[in-house]
């Protein structure tokens, strides 16, 4: 019999697992915390237990993190993870700190089915869904690595982005546990705001999210016309920017904030013109409660695209600020470990060489170095 891995069960599913084993459903609470209040790993060391249900557990359960293939750390304090999630495919995790808060973009997909035109994990294509347990993995083992490593119990992670590799609404069912732990008081106790799903715009999950579990929801927009969102974000075709944009504003009746983050990624004389940019407010301004957040392209050879200059993301972001939006230009972190957005593939080439030939695409497009109002 395998061993199940208790990582992937949130408050409620390891409540059920106790009962199965014959054991009240509060001993769930006391196995809950000691996973992932205080990061353990080995039944023995939870000593508010009985002997008879550590050993009852040991011998059915387990609790075991993602193999790490690899670990950078950039001199400004942001760290970048490789996991391998087996059979050849990796993902990563990268942990951005800053004065106020501790940031991680953690994946929910090994590639990604939607294929945007800018991003080197769409261009790669779809290998698998995770499992919950390996999306919570990379918040278990970063937050309780990091506070050893800073030695000491303080919490070291306030805030989790779904923006690494893969579209969570299209892994909903695996996501859904996942945010409940990260917001279970007997788990990592993250406030609704401080947890945020960025999507492509995959509109019927996004009313599944609002009824199931409001959290900060950000949009890759990348365009306020179709026909060139068409392009750029292929899912566009099946869920246009009204659809969308009517499913943002469902979305705030019980969003945790009053504002819906629409992510643009600035592409040279693609999406970064002026006359976009009013486009973009029209689209907007009135219609929508938002901030904006233009972020610099990271090339590739395959996507036959290149980043807007400063002087085009500077005038763009003028005119939206001109007109009213909330934008802001999103800093990158990370260069030197090439933790920025989209640089991750080429990372995994160079480093991991055993990998080469098996790692679909462990990159991070959309935000390894967001920042997000706290
Ligand atoms: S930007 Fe996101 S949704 Fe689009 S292909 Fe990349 S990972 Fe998938």
């Amino acid at each position: 019999m395998n061993a199940v891995n208790l990582l992937g069960f949130d408050l409620e599913g390891l409540a059920a697992y106790c009962e199965q084993l014959g054991e009240k459903r509060f001993r769930a609470t006391q196995l809950f915390r000691w996973i992932h209040k205080r990061g353990a790993s080995d039944f023995d060391q939870m000593s508010d237990l009985a002997k008879s249900l550590r050993d009852k557990l040991a011998s059915r359960a387990q609790i075991t993190a993602l193999p790490v293939i690899s670990e950078h750390v950039s001199a400004d304090g942001t760290i970048k993870w490789l996991f391998d999630v087996g059979a050849g495919d990796a993902v990563e995790a990268v942990y951005i700190p800053e004065s106020d808060r501790g940031t991680l973009c953690i994946s929910s997909q090994a590639g990604c089915a939607v294929g945007c035109r800018f991003c080197s994990t769409g261009h790669q294509g779809f290998s698998r869904n995770l499992d919950t347990a390996e999306i919570i993995a990379q918040l278990w083992y970063a937050e309780h690595s990091l506070r050893r490593r800073q030695g000491s119990d303080e919490r070291v992670i306030s805030n989790v982005v779904m923006m690494g590799m893969g579209e969570p609404l299209q892994n909903y069912s695996a996501l859904l546990p996942a945010l409940r732990m990260m917001l279970d008081d007997h788990g990592y106790g993250l406030s609704r705001r401080r947890v945020t799903v960025s999507t492509s715009g995959v509109v019927p999950m996004i009313d599944r999210l609002r009824d199931d579990c409001p959290v900060a929801l950000a949009v890759s927009l990348h365009s306020p016309v179709d026909a060139l969102r068409d392009q750029l974000v292929p899912l566009n075709k099946k869920y246009p920017i009204a659809e969308l944009l009517d499913a943002c504003n469902r979305y705030l009746e019980r969003a945790p904030r009053d504002f819906i983050t629409f992510e643009y990624c600035m592409l040279d004389g693609v999406n970064d013109t002026p006359e976009l940019a009013h486009e973009l407010v029209e689209l907007l301004r009135g219609h929508v409660s938002c901030k904006i957040n233009l972020i610099p392209f990271n090339p590739f050879p395959a996507s036959g695209l290149t980043r807007s200059s400063r002087e085009r993301v500077t005038a763009f972001a003028d005119i939206l600020i001109k007109s009213g939006l909330i934008t802001t230009v999103r800093k990158t972190r990370g260069d030197d470990i090439d933790a920025a957005c989209g640089q991750l593939a080429g990372e995994v080439q160079d480093r991991t060489s055993a990998y080469v030939r098996m790692v679909r695409a462990p990159v991070l497009v959309k935000a390894a170095v967001v920042a997000l109002p706290s």
